[in-house]
């Protein structure tokens, strides 16, 4: 008998198309600024993390453009072996003084970094408390690290308690894990109080400001310093390659929590060292945010501009945020893709998130330091001229 042993994935295909979660790449041409091309057809743009419009800045190209003069494209090696250039150092160096840290690690992806990191600082000896809506790379790393994972609702501090009195005592070390700013949701998490339970509890906390850095808090040091935990120890992670519109990861914290990672983390240590380009464009954004505060102002300012704007509307149901990040709830993952398409023929391109990336699906709309008044208007106007309405589930 000859049997497929790659006929499962017909099968898994169907059944992924079936339930509408299938998906594609689209192609966008150019720049990933305010407005774009996709496919052919300009569009303002709500689906990037490009918050500040660095990703197209010049001087991040200049930067990268000498450093590859300078270091050639490729870094060669693992850091510990022959990929470790002056850049990477001054990169590393900058971070730490933008979070008020004492140390920080660049790595190739925040995905990377949240990986070895945790699987790094715990292992099957040890307690995971985690956030039910945690980036993948979190879930992920978890998972890596061996530890015992144990889940809390989202947001739920009463669980988090409940969860460490039931449990911490068994373990040897334990790790209180959250996004700082929920990446398909747009809320933050409850810092304070959760680094205030952590000290009960002796545990230690990772925080991944993924959508924190060069958006939230005064010099954009993140959700961390908008909420006025800068002075508290914790494992901060984050990407190069939202805000700072390059490509990387990064964790940053104590000198000897850095130099530990160095030592231990398999992600970094076994991996080529970050391109000169990347960490070069990196770190000229880093100087920009701090050169021009009005960016970050900007951002803000547009942020709450969208969600008044949409709050305003009927039959809308808006999911709670504090970020640029901007969701409203849509009925099923059939509607939602119908108001993705409506959106783009109107001229505006958001994404329309379904499961198995989130619970229920949703319209995630992502502002921009570089979107003008007009361009906010446009994608309500084109929200609201959607039928069949109402969009939104209703409230349970
Ligand atoms: C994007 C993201 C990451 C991964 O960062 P990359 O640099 O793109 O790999 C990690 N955590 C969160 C919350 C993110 O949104």
């Amino acid at each position: 008998m000859t049997t497929n042993p790659y006929g499962w994935l017909t099968k898994s295909l169907q059944t992924l198309r079936r339930a509408n979660w299938h998906r594609q790449v689209q192609t966008i041409d150019g720049k990933g600024g305010a407005t774009i091309s996709v496919d052919g057809r300009v569009c303002r743009n709500f689906a990037s993390n490009n918050y500040l419009g660095l990703a197209g800045d010049p001087r991040l190209a200049a930067a990268a453009t000498a450093a590859i003069a300078t270091y050639g494209t490729g870094s060669t090696g693992s850091r510990l072996l022959s990929g470790h250039r002056p850049i990477h150092r001054k990169l590393e160096q900058a971070i730490a003084q933008l979070k008020g840290t004492e140390d920080a690690i660049v790595f190739s992806s925040g995905y990377l970094a949240n990986l070895g990191t945790l699987a790094a600082l715990v292992d099957h000896r040890d307690l995971i408390v985690a956030d039910q809506y945690n980036h993948s790379s979190l879930q992920m790393g978890a998972r890596l690290s061996g530890a015992t994972v144990v889940i809390y609702d989202h947001n739920n501090l009463d669980q988090l308690q409940h969860h460490l009195a039931e449990q911490r005592s068994q373990y040897r070390r334990c790790m209180i894990v959250t996004d700082s700013v929920f990446s398909m949701d747009g809320d933050l998490c409850p810092l304070p109080e959760i680094l205030a339970i952590a000290n009960q509890w002796d545990a230690m906390v990772m925080v991944d400001e993924a959508h924190g850095t060069g958006v939230l808090g005064e010099t954009g040091g993140g959700a961390v310093e908008y909420l006025g935990c800068r002075q508290q120890t914790m494992v901060q992670a984050g990407t190069l390659s939202k805000a700072l519109g390059s490509l990387g990861g990064y964790v940053t914290g104590s000198a000897e929590l850095i130099d530990f990672l160095r030592n231990r983390t398999a992600t970094w240590i076994y991996t080529t060292g970050l391109s000169p380009a990347d960490a070069a464009a990196a770190k000229a954004a880093i100087a920009i945010l701090s050169e021009e505060p009005e960016r970050l102002t900007q951002l803000n300012k547009n942020a709450t501009y969208l969600r008044q704007r949409l709050d305003k509307l009927p039959n809308i149901h808006l999911l709670p945020s504090e970020s640029p990040i901007v969701c409203i709830q849509v009925k099923d993952a059939a509607t939602v893709l119908a108001l993705g398409q409506h959106l783009k023929q109107q001229g505006i391109f958001a994404s329309a998130v379904r499961p198995p990336t989130v619970p229920t699906s949703r319209l995630r709309m992502t502002v921009m330091a570089t979107h003008t008044q007009e361009d906010i208007e446009r994608l309500v106007m084109a929200i609201a001229s959607f039928t069949p309405n109402p969009l939104a589930l209703p409230t349970s």
